[in-house]
């Protein structure tokens, strides 16, 4: 059969059609000729409680008996109203505005647009942008820019804006991070810093304690850099708390979110903002507006989807699955500490990692496809960032799905030892 598909993140050359699904439920997907498929990436991260909850179906079903697209800009309605109410109280505190988009890439191109709007507006333009070594904020031009450079991006390099770099916060080199940030600080003016709290994950699922956070926010504060939380992946208990911010007891200036917004069943962002921001586009110069909309913005159906994904959160015990599974993870994962086979063993939250020993490591790394293909046919959906292995299932998963998976990995070691 052919197609007129062009799939994203797929060399068509060298990888298999891809199979057609054509049901999804709970943590799985199903393929037309019946196979079940265990989801342990959640469809790239989006899926939080499990495919089609019923509460959210139901929401999407509802909303279409008497809404579908309308225009943002002049008009409002209730599903945008409520569900800014909501993501207001459930944030950290001070993040009193919510401004919509469709999807993580563009909630952190307009966070990005209001850090400068912030400064500029308020008189003192700034417009340097700090990041972390080996973030991921997206794929447009913009979140290319102030994310990590590389063989995804290289074709694309004269387009991307020069920012300032500091280094990942390893383990046992976390000061390295901070003071480089407090150097970047003093020297001159950012105009924002943005990080991936406590997982940076499509550069590999590195993670670091949350006191970084806390000391990048408190250096940020104090030289009026603009502290930009990108909460598309770690959102909605991904890391164990509503939001990774949390864990460091930081608001941030700026929080994106996408992802999980919707529990993962259509597309929406929002990003928040304080009201020093809001304050800084609010005036009689209307060149002070804050220039920025999609078509999409605040699709009523997909906010009405995040309001049912929200009940779900108030009326489920969603924090206690969200504990059950982390301490799951965290135990089922510890069989691979010491094992020769593996390395940086892992886990914050619901999401668990490795590295598997390869001589040839990094995201083009080999051994990536092979382990697709390994993983598939055992029915298990898992997708290796190089030779980084994790773990990123949807809250219904079971102890018993997690054990097939960790199996699955276990023998997928053999298949590292064959390359190398
Ligand atoms: C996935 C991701 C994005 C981009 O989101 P899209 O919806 O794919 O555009 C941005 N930031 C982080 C941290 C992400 O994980």
């Amino acid at each position: 059969m052919s197609s007129a598909v062009w799939h994203p993140f797929t060399q068509h050359a060298t990888e298999p059609v891809p199979p057609t699904i054509v049901r999804t439920e709970g943590a799985y997907v199903e393929t037309c000729d019946g196979k079940r498929i265990l989801d342990a990436i959640s469809s790239w991260w989006v899926i939080t409680h499990g495919h089609r909850h019923p509460k959210i179906m139901e929401a999407i079903r509802e909303a279409t008996e008497t809404l579908d697209q309308v225009i943002f800009a002049g008009l409002s309605h209730d599903p945008a109203e409520q569900l800014a109410e909501v993501l207001v109280d459930m944030t950290p505190a001070g993040l009193d505005w919510v401004f919509y988009s469709d999807s993580g890439s563009t909630s952190v191109e307009v966070a990005l647009k209001m850090a400068l709007g912030f400064h500029r507006n308020n008189g003192f333009p700034r417009s340097r942008i700090v990041v972390v070594e080996d973030s991921y904020h997206g794929d447009t031009i913009g979140t290319m820019s102030v994310g990590a450079r590389g063989v995804f991006n290289a074709a694309y390099e004269p387009l991307l804006f020069e920012v300032d770099i500091i280094p990942f916060p390893a383990i046992g080199h976390e000061q390295k991070t901070l003071d480089a940030f407090e150097r970047l600080a003093r020297e001159y003016k950012a105009a924002a810093l943005i990080v991936e709290p406590l997982v940076l994950g499509a550069g590999g699922m590195l993670m670091y304690p949350a006191w970084v956070l806390t000391e990048l926010k408190r250096i940020a504060e104090r030289s009026g850099t603009l502290f930009i939380a990108d909460e598309v992946m770690t959102g909605w208990g991904r890391t164990g708390t509503m939001f990774a911010c949390e864990q460091a007891g930081i608001a941030p200036d700026i929080l994106c979110t996408s992802k999980g917004l919707t529990g993962g069943s259509l597309p929406l962002a929002a990003t928040l903002a304080t009201d020093a921001i809001f304050r800084a586009h609010y005036s009689r110069d209307r060149k002070k507006t804050f220039f920025h909309s999609s078509s999409y913005t605040a699709n009523p159906i997909a906010c009405a989807a995040a309001l049912a994904n929200v009940g779900i959160w108030n009326d489920e015990p969603v924090a206690k699955r969200v504990a059950l599974l982390s301490k799951m993870q965290a135990e089922k994962i510890a069989r691979f500490s010491g094992d020769p086979r593996f390395e940086n063993v892992r886990t914050t939250g619901t999401v668990a990692a490795l590295d598997l020993r390869v001589g040839n490591a990094g995201y083009l790394a080999e051994v990536g496809p092979r382990l697709r293909a390994f993983f598939l046919e055992r029915g298990l959906l898992v997708r290796p960032l190089g030779n980084v292995i994790y773990v990123l299932p949807p809250y219904c998963v079971t102890s018993g799905e997690l054990d097939r998976l960790y199996d699955a990995i276990d023998e997928a070691a053999g298949l590292a030892s064959d390359i190398r």
